[in-house]
């Protein structure tokens, strides 16, 4: 599995690895929270995903992003 991550990756290309949601970390507050991104255009990229998204805790603009795989998630075998 590939762990290189491009900015410039779309949603299109994320969707087909199976990942339908951003796992993002405001670096201004902490908070860390996951945000879906199947509702965005395919052509969004997650570098615009990062620039668009906003803190719901503090309002901050400042946010981390990283594609979340829903084959991560723990328990699945
Ligand atoms: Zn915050």
């Amino acid at each position: 599995m590939s762990h290189v991550i491009r900015s410039e990756v779309t949603v299109a290309e994320m969707a087909e690895h199976g990942i339908d949601s951003v796992d993002a970390f405001c670096e201004k507050c902490g908070s860390l929270w996951r945000a879906p991104i199947h509702i965005l255009p395919p052509a969004t990229t997650l570098a615009k995903i990062a620039a668009l998204m906003v803190c719901p805790n503090c309002g901050g603009r400042h946010v981390d992003v990283v594609p979340a795989s829903r084959e991560q998630r723990g328990t699945a075998h």
